[in-house]
C-alpha cells in the first residue's frame, strides 16, 4: 500500500491510499478519486513524502522463515558469530585501518554478550 497526499482544485488537502503507484495513477486517469470534502474529481498529488505500508504479500523474509522476532533474532545473531571475526577491543583500528585500505577489509565484529 501507498499513501499520496493530495489536493483538489478548491485546495482541499486529503490522503488516498492505494494499492501501488500504477493503480493511484490509473484511478487518477479514470477520474475515480474525489475530494471527500467538495467531491472535486481534479486532484494533483503533493509530494509532501508517502509512507508505505507492507501487507500480506510484500512482508519480509523473516515473516514467512521464523515463527517469532526472537528466533529471527537468534539466527542473526548466529549468522554474526560465524561470519564476523571478533576483534574484541581493537574494532576501532581494525575499522579504521579497513577504512583507510591499510588493512584488507573483512567482516568484523566486537565482542556479542551472551
Ligand atoms: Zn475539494
Amino acid at each position: 500500500m501507498i499513501s499520496v497526499d493530495l489536493e483538489c482544485e478548491n485546495k482541499h488537502r486529503f490522503e488516498g491510499e492505494f494499492k501501488n503507484s500504477s493503480s493511484y495513477k490509473n484511478q487518477l486517469e479514470n477520474g475515480m478519486i474525489a475530494c471527500p470534502v467538495c467531491g472535486s474529481m481534479e486532484s494533483r498529488r503533493l509530494y509532501t513524502g508517502c509512507s508505505f505500508q507492507a501487507g500480506p504479500t510484500a512482508g519480509t523474509s523473516i515473516d514467512r522463515k521464523y515463527s517469532s522476532i526472537f528466533e529471527a533474532l537468534r539466527s542473526f545473531n548466529n549468522f554474526v558469530r560465524k561470519n564476523f571475526e571478533n576483534v574484541g577491543d581493537g574494532f576501532t583500528e581494525k575499522a579504521r585501518a579497513m577504512h583507510y585500505d591499510i588493512e584488507e577489509k573483512k567482516y568484523i565484529r566486537k565482542r556479542i554478550k551472551q
